[in-house]
């Protein structure tokens, strides 16, 4: 980047089956970002969507020549399309942020300031208030943070989303990391650097339905916890132990 250009961010969007929300979104942030004095770009990331969400977004990069897309060959989970956005993304800086307008565009315009002015690689969002989210959700997502930072050695800040702005340099950190399992909020701590967190109020779905039943959600916790802590695996080798004493103890020879 020359000295004074100003520069360039590119927003993350994983989708899948978002074929209601695709468009909405775009016009959204164009007319959010239209006063941006830094240049900005839309990256979505198809993740394995079989209801015309690709063809979609085909169209949108067509009519909008800030919107690019590239697409996975099946439904490969957010963390991975995540990963494969920011690996993609160009840039100074990229944001990862849902299609379904549950992550404020207009909380970017503060991203992008803290970033500037305080140097800081990471500027990630904090959920305030998520009176969208049932009470379950809620509390299954607390127990999961305090489970988490209480096994791993890089803890986790409790109630920050996917929705950050994540500066170049930690982007090339994070391309160095070979892990096949990506587990995004585990990576962003375990590389390091200085990050910021900014509350915000989560507001509810544009249309369409959450992509994340219970089942995803909980497999989701324990990729997490077992790619960022030994304790799982101590905790099954110990049990395996046990049951194999408890097996040579009672078999007769
Ligand atoms: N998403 C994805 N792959 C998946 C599940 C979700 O790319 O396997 C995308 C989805 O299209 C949306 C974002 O991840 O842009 C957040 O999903 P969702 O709104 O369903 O999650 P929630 O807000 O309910 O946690
Ligand atoms: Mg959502």
């Amino acid at each position: 980047m020359e000295d004074n250009a100003p520069p360039v961010i590119t927003l993350v969007v994983p989708v899948l089956n978002e074929v209601e929300t695709v468009t909405i979104f775009v016009e959204r942030v164009h007319t959010v970002l239209a006063d941006a004095s830094w240049q900005w770009n839309i990256l979505f990331i198809d993740d394995g969507s079989t209801d015309g969400t690709q063809r979609e977004i085909r169209r949108l990069s067509q009519a909008y020549e800030k919107v690019g897309f590239i697409a996975l060959s099946r439904n490969f989970g957010k963390e991975v399309a995540l990963s494969a956005g920011l690996l993609n993304a160009r840039g100074n800086a990229a944001v990862p942020i849902d299609v379904d307008l549950q992550d404020p565009p207009e909380l970017i315009f503060d991203f992008v300031n803290i970033w500037q002015t305080q140097g800081i690689d990471m500027v990630y969002g904090i959920r305030s208030d998520r009176p969208e989210d049932t009470t379950a959700k809620r509390h299954s997502a607390s127990w999961f943070y305090r489970l988490f930072n209480r096994i791993t050695e890089t803890p986790i800040p409790e109630n920050a989303g996917d929705f950050r702005l994540i500066d170049r340099r930690m982007i090339e950190a994070l391309r160095a990391m070979p892990e096949r399992n990506r587990f995004m909020k585990g990576l962003y701590a375990w590389v390091g650097y200085q990050s910021v967190g900014i509350p915000y109020r989560r507001p509810a779905r544009v249309k369409g339905e959450s992509k994340f039943n219970y089942w995803k959600l909980w497999n989701f916790a324990l990729d997490g916890m077992f790619s960022f802590s030994t304790l799982p695996l101590r905790i099954w080798s110990y049990i395996g132990g046990e049951s194999r004493a408890w097996r040579l103890y009672t078999s007769p020879s």
